[in-house]
C-alpha cells in the first residue's frame, strides 16, 4: 500500500514535468473509484497547473483559478507521465492531458484511490482538515508527543499511527520507528518519558526520509514506459521479519496483532 514517502516520491516525480502547463482534456474510464469519478473533473480542461503538493497521503494539484485535484493513491493507485497520444490501458482510470507536458495518468487496479476536484478552500475539505501535524513540521516534537499522550492508555504503536497525532505513519514505519527507539509497541502512551519520545521523534523522521531518499531513486520511473510501480523496499529491521533474528541482538523478532494490524517487535531491544 503506497504510505507517506510513496505519495513524496509521487510529488517530486511529477511536478516538474506538470507545473506551468495547460489542461487540453481529461479521459475517465467511466469505473467508480473509492468515490465515483465526479463529471465535474471534464471542466478542468482550460486551467493551468500551479503548484502540485502532498498532505499526509493526499496529493494535490493546485490550478489557477483556486481549485484543486485531490488524489489519494488507495491500496494499489499509482500516478505515471506518459507520451502524449497514450492509449489508456486496463485499469488506468483518470488521464489528465495538457497542451505541452507528458500525460498524467491515474492506475489503480483496485479501485480504493480517488480523485476528487475540489472548488472550495483545499485546507476546509472535510478529507483534510481534521488531519494532524505533517511529520516533518516544526509543531511536531517530543514535546507535544508528551502533551497529547498525556492519560493515553493506548499502545504506543496505535498512537503513533493515529492521523490525529500525526499523519504519515503507516504500519510499517511505526513499527521499523518503535524499534530504533526502542519502546516496546505495546507499551501504553501515557507511561512514555519525554526522553523517549525524543528517540520515537527522531526515529520517526529518520525512517521517512530515509524511504523518501531511497524512493529517489525510483523517480525515472515514472517515465518508463514498462512503468513499474514508484514503491520501494528499503531495509526493514523488524517489519515482516518474525522468526527470523534480530540485527543488534540474534533475539528472534515477535509478530503481533495491534488493532488489527500486524506488529513486529524485538523482545530484547523493545522495552
Ligand atoms: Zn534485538
Amino acid at each position: 500500500m503506497p504510505e507517506l514517502p510513496e505519495v513524496e516520491t509521487t510529488k517530486r516525480g511529477i511536478e516538474k514535468a506538470i507545473i506551468g502547463n495547460e489542461i487540453s482534456g481529461v479521459w475517465t474510464s467511466g469505473k467508480n473509484l473509492r468515490y465515483p469519478i465526479s463529471p465535474k473533473l471534464a471542466a478542468v480542461t482550460g486551467l493551468s497547473v500551479v503548484d502540485v503538493s502532498r498532505r499526509a497521503k493526499y496529493l494535490l494539484i493546485a490550478l489557477n483559478d483556486g481549485s484543486h485535484l485531490l488524489y489519494h493513491l488507495g491500496m494499489s493507485g499509482m500516478m505515471r507521465l506518459r507520451d502524449s497520444g497514450y492509449k489508456p490501458e486496463k485499469h488506468d482510470h483518470v488521464i489528465i492531458r495538457f497542451s505541452a507536458a507528458p500525460e498524467l495518468v491515474f492506475h489503480d487496479p483496485r479501485r480504493f484511490g480517488c480523485v476528487v476536484k475540489v472548488d472550495d478552500e483545499i485546507n476546509q475539505h472535510p478529507l483534510i482538515k481534521r488531519l494532524g501535524p505533517e511529520p516533518f513540521d516544526e509543531v511536531f516534537t517530543p514535546a507535544y508527543l508528551k502533551r497529547l499522550s498525556k492519560n493515553k492508555t493506548t499502545p504506543v504503536k496505535t498512537f503513533i499511527m493515529n492521523n490525529d497525532v500525526v499523519v504519515g505513519v503507516g504500519n510499517i514505519y511505526a513499527s521499523e520507528a518503535l524499534f530504533q527507539a526502542g519502546i516496546h509497541p505495546h507499551r501504553k502512551a501515557g507511561n512514555i518519558s519525554l526522553k523517549r519520545f525524543g528517540k520515537l521523534h527522531e526515529a520517526v523522521i529518520g525512517v521517512l526520509t530515509d524511504a523518501i531518499n531511497a524512493g529517489g531513486t525510483t523517480l525515472k520511473d515514472f517515465h518508463q514506459s514498462d512503468g513499474k510501480p514508484g514503491y520501494f523496499q528499503q531495509k526493514l529491521m523488524v517489519y515482516g521479519r518474525h522468526e527470523q533474528k534480530c540485527f543488534n541482538c540474534n533475539s528472534l523478532i515477535k509478530k503481533v496483532i495491534t488493532g488489527q494490524r500486524s506488529t513486529f517487535y524485538c523482545p530484547h531491544c523493545q522495552r
